[in-house]
Protein backbone atom coordinates (compact mmCIF):
# COMPACT_ATOMS: atom_id res chain seq x y z
CA UNK A 1 0.00 0.00 0.00
CA UNK A 2 3.00 2.37 0.90
CA UNK A 3 4.73 1.56 -2.53
CA UNK A 4 1.83 2.10 -4.22
CA UNK A 5 1.06 5.52 -2.35
CA UNK A 6 4.56 6.61 -2.82
CA UNK A 7 4.70 5.59 -6.32
CA UNK A 8 1.42 7.44 -7.58
CA UNK A 9 2.37 10.53 -5.84
CA UNK A 10 5.87 10.83 -7.47
CA UNK A 11 3.79 10.04 -11.15
CA UNK A 12 1.48 12.75 -10.18
CA UNK A 13 2.43 15.17 -7.73
CA UNK A 14 4.29 17.66 -10.11
CA UNK A 15 1.09 18.28 -11.94
CA UNK A 16 -1.62 18.53 -8.77
CA UNK A 17 0.58 19.90 -5.86
CA UNK A 18 -1.47 18.29 -2.98
CA UNK A 19 2.17 17.58 -0.49
CA UNK A 20 4.38 20.23 0.53
CA UNK A 21 6.58 17.44 2.03
CA UNK A 22 6.99 13.78 2.50
CA UNK A 23 8.26 11.85 5.09
CA UNK A 24 9.35 8.67 3.20
CA UNK A 25 11.53 7.15 5.79
CA UNK A 26 9.36 7.74 8.58
CA UNK A 27 6.42 5.72 6.74
CA UNK A 28 8.67 2.76 5.53
CA UNK A 29 9.50 2.42 9.28
CA UNK A 30 5.54 2.08 10.28
CA UNK A 31 5.13 -0.22 7.36
CA UNK A 32 7.59 -2.63 8.74
CA UNK A 33 6.14 -2.32 11.84
CA UNK A 34 2.83 -3.26 10.87
CA UNK A 35 4.34 -5.99 8.20
CA UNK A 36 6.37 -7.81 11.14
CA UNK A 37 2.96 -8.37 12.57
CA UNK A 38 2.11 -5.69 15.39
CA UNK A 39 0.15 -7.09 17.73
CA UNK A 40 -2.21 -4.44 18.00
CA UNK A 41 -2.83 -4.33 14.34
CA UNK A 42 -5.50 -1.26 14.81
CA UNK A 43 -8.87 -0.06 12.95
CA UNK A 44 -6.96 1.44 10.28
CA UNK A 45 -3.53 -0.71 10.05
CA UNK A 46 -0.73 0.38 7.25
CA UNK A 47 -3.60 2.68 5.42
CA UNK A 48 -1.03 5.71 3.86
CA UNK A 49 -2.86 9.11 4.75
CA UNK A 50 -2.53 12.68 4.20
CA UNK A 51 -2.22 15.23 6.68
CA UNK A 52 -3.15 18.95 6.35
CA UNK A 53 -0.43 20.93 6.91
CA UNK A 54 -2.39 23.16 9.87
CA UNK A 55 -1.89 19.95 12.08
CA UNK A 56 1.22 19.58 14.40
CA UNK A 57 3.03 16.70 13.66
CA UNK A 58 6.76 15.74 15.47
CA UNK A 59 8.07 13.88 12.38
CA UNK A 60 7.29 17.00 10.09
CA UNK A 61 7.65 20.81 10.08
CA UNK A 62 4.14 21.80 10.45
CA UNK A 63 3.53 25.46 8.45
CA UNK A 64 -0.42 25.91 8.37
CA UNK A 65 0.36 26.91 4.43
CA UNK A 66 2.53 29.99 5.60
CA UNK A 67 6.22 31.19 5.18
CA UNK A 68 5.72 32.57 8.72
CA UNK A 69 6.39 29.53 10.38
CA UNK A 70 9.57 28.56 8.00
CA UNK A 71 10.31 25.29 8.78
CA UNK A 72 9.00 25.49 12.40
CA UNK A 73 9.01 22.17 14.18
CA UNK A 74 6.58 20.59 16.52
CA UNK A 75 7.78 19.57 19.70
CA UNK A 76 4.65 17.54 20.22
CA UNK A 77 1.89 15.29 17.58
CA UNK A 78 -1.65 16.86 17.72
CA UNK A 79 -4.02 14.56 19.66
CA UNK A 80 -5.48 13.05 16.04
CA UNK A 81 -2.05 12.47 15.34
CA UNK A 82 -2.14 10.21 18.50
CA UNK A 83 -4.62 8.51 17.57
CA UNK A 84 -4.09 8.11 14.16
CA UNK A 85 -1.00 6.68 14.65
CA UNK A 86 -3.11 3.71 17.46
CA UNK A 87 -4.70 2.87 14.74
CA UNK A 88 -1.78 1.94 12.73
CA UNK A 89 -2.28 4.66 10.07
CA UNK A 90 0.61 5.72 7.85
CA UNK A 91 1.04 9.13 7.48
CA UNK A 92 3.03 9.53 4.50
CA UNK A 93 3.13 13.46 4.13
CA UNK A 94 1.50 16.84 4.85
CA UNK A 95 -0.78 18.38 2.44
CA UNK A 96 -0.74 21.65 1.04
CA UNK A 97 -3.47 24.29 2.10
CA UNK A 98 -4.45 28.15 2.24
CA UNK A 99 -2.77 30.18 4.38
CA UNK A 100 -3.77 29.39 7.81
CA UNK A 101 -6.97 27.80 6.59
CA UNK A 102 -8.00 30.95 4.72
CA UNK A 103 -8.82 30.70 1.59
CA UNK A 104 -11.48 28.63 -0.92
CA UNK A 105 -9.51 28.02 -3.75
CA UNK A 106 -5.31 26.83 -2.40
CA UNK A 107 -4.71 29.57 -3.88
CA UNK A 108 -3.69 31.36 -1.27
CA UNK A 109 -1.10 28.89 -0.34
CA UNK A 110 2.15 30.59 0.65
CA UNK A 111 4.29 28.00 -1.42
CA UNK A 112 1.87 26.55 -4.40
CA UNK A 113 -1.32 26.20 -5.42
CA UNK A 114 -2.87 23.10 -5.98
CA UNK A 115 -4.85 21.72 -8.76
CA UNK A 116 -8.43 19.91 -9.22
CA UNK A 117 -7.38 16.36 -10.50
CA UNK A 118 -10.44 16.46 -12.62
CA UNK A 119 -8.87 19.62 -14.45
CA UNK A 120 -5.72 20.81 -13.89
CA UNK A 121 -6.79 24.30 -14.79
CA UNK A 122 -9.20 24.30 -12.01
CA UNK A 123 -9.09 25.02 -8.34
CA UNK A 124 -9.65 22.07 -6.17
CA UNK A 125 -11.38 24.15 -3.13
CA UNK A 126 -9.84 25.12 -0.05
CA UNK A 127 -8.84 25.35 2.26
CA UNK A 128 -8.12 21.96 2.40
CA UNK A 129 -7.74 21.48 -1.07
CA UNK A 130 -3.99 19.53 -0.75
CA UNK A 131 -6.03 16.84 1.43
CA UNK A 132 -9.04 16.52 -0.90
CA UNK A 133 -6.79 16.54 -4.21
CA UNK A 134 -4.37 14.01 -2.68
CA UNK A 135 -7.26 11.38 -2.28
CA UNK A 136 -9.06 11.84 -5.36
CA UNK A 137 -6.08 11.14 -7.67
CA UNK A 138 -5.34 8.51 -5.46
CA UNK A 139 -2.50 9.08 -3.69
CA UNK A 140 -3.68 8.03 -0.06
CA UNK A 141 -6.34 6.00 0.97
CA UNK A 142 -7.78 9.29 3.28
CA UNK A 143 -6.89 12.73 4.17
CA UNK A 144 -7.39 14.78 7.27
CA UNK A 145 -8.10 18.16 6.71
CA UNK A 146 -9.64 21.18 9.10
CA UNK A 147 -12.94 22.80 8.67
CA UNK A 148 -13.63 26.40 9.80
CA UNK A 149 -16.15 27.88 7.79
CA UNK A 150 -16.31 25.09 5.05
CA UNK A 151 -12.77 23.72 4.09
CA UNK A 152 -13.69 20.41 4.10
CA UNK A 153 -16.75 19.64 2.60
CA UNK A 154 -16.37 22.52 -0.02
CA UNK A 155 -13.20 20.87 -1.58
CA UNK A 156 -14.50 17.63 -1.12
CA UNK A 157 -17.72 18.72 -3.19
CA UNK A 158 -15.10 20.34 -6.11
CA UNK A 159 -12.84 17.30 -5.78
CA UNK A 160 -15.25 14.61 -6.25
CA UNK A 161 -14.56 13.01 -2.51
CA UNK A 162 -16.57 12.43 0.91
CA UNK A 163 -15.57 14.95 3.22
CA UNK A 164 -16.54 15.49 6.93
CA UNK A 165 -16.67 18.40 9.65
CA UNK A 166 -17.73 17.08 12.92
CA UNK A 167 -19.83 18.40 15.90
CA UNK A 168 -17.83 21.16 16.85
CA UNK A 169 -16.28 19.76 19.70
CA UNK A 170 -16.24 16.21 19.09
CA UNK A 171 -12.71 15.88 17.72
CA UNK A 172 -9.98 17.16 19.46
CA UNK A 173 -8.33 20.76 18.43
CA UNK A 174 -4.98 19.89 20.59
CA UNK A 175 -2.09 20.63 18.03
CA UNK A 176 -4.33 22.07 15.55
CA UNK A 177 -3.03 25.73 14.55
CA UNK A 178 -5.75 28.33 15.46
CA UNK A 179 -7.20 29.87 12.74
CA UNK A 180 -10.57 30.90 14.64
CA UNK A 181 -10.57 28.69 17.32
CA UNK A 182 -15.00 28.88 18.40
CA UNK A 183 -15.08 27.44 14.53
CA UNK A 184 -12.21 25.18 13.62
CA UNK A 185 -12.86 21.28 13.47
CA UNK A 186 -10.37 18.30 12.31
CA UNK A 187 -12.10 15.89 10.26
CA UNK A 188 -11.88 13.50 7.04
CA UNK A 189 -11.20 13.37 3.11
CA UNK A 190 -11.89 9.80 1.93
CA UNK A 191 -13.09 7.82 -0.67
CA UNK A 192 -16.60 6.68 0.37
CA UNK A 193 -19.19 7.28 3.14
CA UNK A 194 -17.70 4.15 4.81
CA UNK A 195 -14.51 5.08 5.53
CA UNK A 196 -15.60 8.24 7.03
CA UNK A 197 -17.05 6.66 9.35
CA UNK A 198 -13.59 4.76 9.73
CA UNK A 199 -11.78 7.64 10.42
CA UNK A 200 -14.46 9.32 12.44
CA UNK A 201 -13.70 6.20 14.88
CA UNK A 202 -10.18 6.86 15.35
CA UNK A 203 -10.02 10.60 15.77
CA UNK A 204 -13.16 11.25 17.53
CA UNK A 205 -13.56 11.82 21.12
CA UNK A 206 -13.06 13.74 24.76
CA UNK A 207 -9.42 15.23 25.14
CA UNK A 208 -8.58 17.09 28.37
CA UNK A 209 -5.72 18.53 26.09
CA UNK A 210 -8.53 20.91 24.55
CA UNK A 211 -11.19 22.53 27.01
CA UNK A 212 -13.66 23.21 24.33
CA UNK A 213 -13.32 18.81 23.52
CA UNK A 214 -16.88 17.54 25.18
CA UNK A 215 -16.97 14.50 27.16
CA UNK A 216 -19.67 12.76 24.52
CA UNK A 217 -19.59 9.12 23.94
CA UNK A 218 -18.64 8.33 21.17
CA UNK A 219 -21.16 5.82 19.03
CA UNK A 220 -20.02 2.86 16.68
CA UNK A 221 -20.22 4.63 13.22
CA UNK A 222 -19.93 1.92 11.02
CA UNK A 223 -22.90 -0.08 12.68
CA UNK A 224 -25.29 3.42 11.80
CA UNK A 225 -24.77 2.56 8.49
CA UNK A 226 -27.71 0.63 8.45
CA UNK A 227 -29.80 1.94 4.95
CA UNK A 228 -32.60 2.70 6.89
CA UNK A 229 -33.72 6.07 6.02
CA UNK A 230 -37.55 4.90 5.54
CA UNK A 231 -39.79 7.80 7.24
CA UNK A 232 -36.55 9.89 7.86
CA UNK A 233 -37.17 13.38 7.89
CA UNK A 234 -35.06 15.57 5.34
CA UNK A 235 -35.68 19.27 5.51
CA UNK A 236 -34.42 21.32 2.20
CA UNK A 237 -34.07 24.85 3.17
CA UNK A 238 -35.38 27.05 0.30
CA UNK A 239 -32.14 29.70 0.87
CA UNK A 240 -30.04 26.86 -0.21
CA UNK A 241 -31.65 26.06 -3.30
CA UNK A 242 -32.11 29.55 -5.03
CA UNK A 243 -30.63 32.75 -6.63
CA UNK A 244 -26.93 32.02 -6.24
CA UNK A 245 -26.87 28.85 -7.02
CA UNK A 246 -26.00 27.34 -10.29
CA UNK A 247 -28.67 25.90 -12.18
CA UNK A 248 -26.64 22.71 -13.00
CA UNK A 249 -25.54 22.33 -9.30
CA UNK A 250 -29.79 22.55 -8.00
CA UNK A 251 -30.28 19.66 -10.95
CA UNK A 252 -28.05 17.23 -9.39
CA UNK A 253 -28.92 18.32 -5.74
CA UNK A 254 -32.83 17.70 -7.08
CA UNK A 255 -32.25 14.44 -8.60
CA UNK A 256 -30.30 13.32 -5.18
CA UNK A 257 -33.80 14.06 -3.27
CA UNK A 258 -35.50 11.73 -5.76
CA UNK A 259 -33.55 9.01 -4.08
CA UNK A 260 -33.59 9.52 -1.10
CA UNK A 261 -37.49 10.30 -0.95
CA UNK A 262 -37.22 6.55 -3.36
CA UNK A 263 -35.36 4.60 -0.74
CA UNK A 264 -38.41 6.40 1.67
CA UNK A 265 -37.76 9.77 3.31
CA UNK A 266 -39.75 12.23 3.42
CA UNK A 267 -38.52 15.54 1.80
CA UNK A 268 -39.84 18.52 2.69
CA UNK A 269 -39.05 22.49 1.98
CA UNK A 270 -38.13 24.75 5.44
CA UNK A 271 -36.78 27.84 5.74
CA UNK A 272 -33.97 29.27 7.17
CA UNK A 273 -34.61 32.81 7.83
CA UNK A 274 -31.30 34.25 9.35
CA UNK A 275 -28.76 31.99 6.74
CA UNK A 276 -29.08 35.38 4.62
CA UNK A 277 -26.45 37.14 7.31
CA UNK A 278 -24.14 34.26 8.01
CA UNK A 279 -21.60 34.90 5.13
CA UNK A 280 -20.94 38.76 6.86
CA UNK A 281 -21.47 37.16 9.98
CA UNK A 282 -18.48 34.86 9.80
CA UNK A 283 -16.50 37.38 8.01
CA UNK A 284 -16.25 39.77 11.43
CA UNK A 285 -16.32 36.95 13.41
CA UNK A 286 -13.39 34.30 11.78
CA UNK A 287 -10.71 37.07 10.88
CA UNK A 288 -11.80 38.80 14.25
CA UNK A 289 -10.91 35.79 16.01
CA UNK A 290 -8.05 34.86 13.58
CA UNK A 291 -6.39 38.72 14.46
CA UNK A 292 -6.00 37.24 17.95
CA UNK A 293 -4.91 33.99 17.30
CA UNK A 294 -2.00 35.27 14.90
CA UNK A 295 -1.17 37.54 17.55
CA UNK A 296 1.68 35.15 18.30
CA UNK A 297 3.72 35.23 15.09
CA UNK A 298 6.02 38.20 16.21
CA UNK A 299 9.62 36.79 15.31
CA UNK A 300 10.17 35.86 18.67
CA UNK A 301 8.22 32.13 19.23
CA UNK A 302 8.16 30.94 16.04
CA UNK A 303 9.38 30.25 13.08
CA UNK A 304 10.95 33.28 10.82
CA UNK A 305 12.13 36.56 11.79
CA UNK A 306 13.15 39.55 9.97
CA UNK A 307 15.74 41.50 12.16
CA UNK A 308 14.77 44.71 12.61
CA UNK A 309 16.46 47.87 14.34
CA UNK A 310 14.37 47.53 17.41
CA UNK A 311 11.65 45.34 18.79
CA UNK A 312 8.84 47.04 17.43
CA UNK A 313 10.72 47.09 13.49
CA UNK A 314 11.17 43.90 14.07
CA UNK A 315 7.90 42.47 14.80
CA UNK A 316 6.91 44.84 11.28
CA UNK A 317 9.27 43.84 8.95
CA UNK A 318 8.92 39.54 10.59
CA UNK A 319 5.09 40.34 9.95
CA UNK A 320 5.17 42.63 6.55
CA UNK A 321 6.94 39.79 4.75
CA UNK A 322 6.00 36.49 6.52
CA UNK A 323 2.10 36.90 6.15
CA UNK A 324 0.27 36.70 2.53
CA UNK A 325 -1.82 39.76 1.58
CA UNK A 326 -5.32 37.54 2.50
CA UNK A 327 -3.70 36.94 5.77
CA UNK A 328 -3.36 40.37 6.42
CA UNK A 329 -6.63 41.50 4.81
CA UNK A 330 -8.03 39.45 7.53
CA UNK A 331 -5.91 40.64 10.65
CA UNK A 332 -7.42 44.12 9.35
CA UNK A 333 -11.02 43.25 9.31
CA UNK A 334 -10.86 41.45 12.80
CA UNK A 335 -8.36 44.55 14.40
CA UNK A 336 -11.14 46.81 13.31
CA UNK A 337 -14.17 44.67 14.24
CA UNK A 338 -12.52 44.25 17.78
CA UNK A 339 -11.42 48.03 18.35
CA UNK A 340 -12.48 50.07 21.09
CA UNK A 341 -15.86 51.96 19.89
CA UNK A 342 -16.76 49.10 16.46
CA UNK A 343 -16.98 46.21 19.14
CA UNK A 344 -20.11 46.35 20.34
CA UNK A 345 -21.40 47.37 16.09
CA UNK A 346 -19.64 44.62 14.80
CA UNK A 347 -18.10 41.48 16.99
CA UNK A 348 -21.18 41.90 19.38
CA UNK A 349 -23.88 42.11 16.95
CA UNK A 350 -22.44 39.59 14.62
CA UNK A 351 -22.16 37.47 18.17
CA UNK A 352 -25.92 38.35 18.34
CA UNK A 353 -26.60 37.01 14.67
CA UNK A 354 -24.87 33.90 15.65
CA UNK A 355 -26.77 32.83 17.96
CA UNK A 356 -30.12 33.29 15.61
CA UNK A 357 -28.30 31.63 12.79
CA UNK A 358 -27.97 28.58 15.28
CA UNK A 359 -31.57 28.57 16.85
CA UNK A 360 -32.90 28.92 12.86
CA UNK A 361 -31.84 25.19 13.03
CA UNK A 362 -32.37 24.16 16.24
CA UNK A 363 -36.24 24.64 15.33
CA UNK A 364 -36.16 22.67 12.03
CA UNK A 365 -34.59 19.91 13.83
CA UNK A 366 -37.53 19.79 16.54
CA UNK A 367 -39.18 18.54 13.00
CA UNK A 368 -36.94 16.68 11.28
CA UNK A 369 -33.82 14.26 11.59
CA UNK A 370 -31.29 16.53 8.69
CA UNK A 371 -30.87 19.59 6.72
CA UNK A 372 -29.77 18.48 2.73
CA UNK A 373 -28.57 20.90 -0.07
CA UNK A 374 -25.72 21.65 -1.74
CA UNK A 375 -22.04 21.97 -0.11
CA UNK A 376 -20.98 24.94 -3.01
CA UNK A 377 -22.79 27.40 -5.25
CA UNK A 378 -20.49 26.25 -7.99
CA UNK A 379 -18.55 23.75 -9.07
CA UNK A 380 -15.00 23.65 -9.04
CA UNK A 381 -13.37 27.38 -10.45
CA UNK A 382 -11.02 28.22 -12.67
CA UNK A 383 -7.10 28.98 -11.15
CA UNK A 384 -7.27 32.86 -11.34
CA UNK A 385 -11.02 33.00 -11.52
CA UNK A 386 -11.89 34.89 -8.25
CA UNK A 387 -8.60 35.92 -6.73
CA UNK A 388 -8.77 39.96 -8.09
CA UNK A 389 -12.19 39.73 -6.08
CA UNK A 390 -12.12 38.38 -2.31
CA UNK A 391 -15.97 39.38 -2.12
CA UNK A 392 -17.16 36.82 -4.69
CA UNK A 393 -14.46 34.10 -3.05
CA UNK A 394 -15.97 34.43 0.37
CA UNK A 395 -19.54 33.89 -1.45
CA UNK A 396 -18.85 30.44 -2.60
CA UNK A 397 -18.71 29.64 1.03
CA UNK A 398 -22.52 30.36 1.83
CA UNK A 399 -23.93 26.99 1.84
CA UNK A 400 -21.14 25.77 4.19
CA UNK A 401 -20.90 28.73 6.73
CA UNK A 402 -24.15 28.50 8.71
CA UNK A 403 -23.66 24.70 9.36
CA UNK A 404 -20.31 26.23 10.94
CA UNK A 405 -21.79 28.99 12.89
CA UNK A 406 -24.10 26.97 14.86
CA UNK A 407 -21.63 23.97 15.07
CA UNK A 408 -23.43 21.43 13.47
CA UNK A 409 -21.74 17.72 11.77
CA UNK A 410 -22.25 17.69 8.35
CA UNK A 411 -20.74 15.61 5.38
CA UNK A 412 -20.60 16.05 1.39
CA UNK A 413 -21.06 13.21 -0.63
CA UNK A 414 -20.89 12.93 -4.63
CA UNK A 415 -24.07 13.50 -6.37
CA UNK A 416 -22.73 13.50 -9.96
CA UNK A 417 -21.08 15.57 -12.10
CA UNK A 418 -22.24 18.63 -13.94
CA UNK A 419 -20.58 19.70 -16.97
CA UNK A 420 -17.95 17.14 -16.32
CA UNK A 421 -17.44 18.59 -12.79
CA UNK A 422 -18.63 16.95 -9.60
CA UNK A 423 -21.30 18.45 -7.55
CA UNK A 424 -21.20 17.66 -3.47
CA UNK A 425 -24.48 16.79 -1.84
CA UNK A 426 -24.36 18.20 2.02
CA UNK A 427 -25.90 16.42 4.82
CA UNK A 428 -26.34 18.15 8.15
CA UNK A 429 -27.03 16.89 11.10
CA UNK A 430 -28.16 17.58 15.10
CA UNK A 431 -25.27 18.05 16.86
CA UNK A 432 -22.83 15.23 17.72
CA UNK A 433 -25.47 13.19 15.30
CA UNK A 434 -22.70 11.98 13.00
CA UNK A 435 -24.06 8.66 12.48
CA UNK A 436 -27.14 10.23 11.30
CA UNK A 437 -25.89 12.22 8.55
CA UNK A 438 -23.08 9.26 7.69
CA UNK A 439 -26.15 7.04 8.03
CA UNK A 440 -28.31 9.13 5.06
CA UNK A 441 -24.79 9.63 3.15
CA UNK A 442 -24.20 6.04 3.28
CA UNK A 443 -27.89 5.30 2.57
CA UNK A 444 -27.72 7.91 -0.58
CA UNK A 445 -24.27 6.65 -2.12
N1 LIG B 1 -13.13 29.72 2.92
C1 LIG B 1 -13.40 30.10 4.26
C2 LIG B 1 -12.41 31.15 4.71
O1 LIG B 1 -11.66 31.58 3.90
C3 LIG B 1 -13.39 28.90 5.16
C4 LIG B 1 -12.03 28.43 5.41
C5 LIG B 1 -11.97 27.29 6.37
O2 LIG B 1 -12.96 26.62 6.62
N2 LIG B 1 -10.79 27.12 6.96
O3 LIG B 1 -12.37 31.55 5.82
Amino acid sequence: LLDASLSRIRETDDRIGAFLKLDEEGARKRAERIDEGDEDPGLLAGLPVGIKDNISTKALSTTAGSRILGDYAPLYDATVMEKLEHSRANMVGKTNMDEFGMGSSNENSGFHPVRNPWDFDRVPGGSSGGSAAAVAAGQVSFALGSDTGGSIRQPAAFCGVVGMKPTYSRVSRFGLVAFASSLDQIGPLTRNVEDAAVVMQSIAGFDAKDSTSADVEVPDYLSALNGEVKGLKVAVPREMMGEGVDAGVREKIRQALKVLEDLGAVVEEVSLPHSEYAVATYYLLAPAEASSNLARYDGVRYGARVEGDNLVDMYNRTRSSGFGPEVKRRIMLGTYALSSGYYDAYYLKAQKVRTLIRRDYEEIFQSYDVVVGPTAPTTAFRIGEKTEDPLTMYLNDICTIPVSLAGLPAVSVPCGLSDGLPVGLQIIGKPFDESGVLKVAHAYE
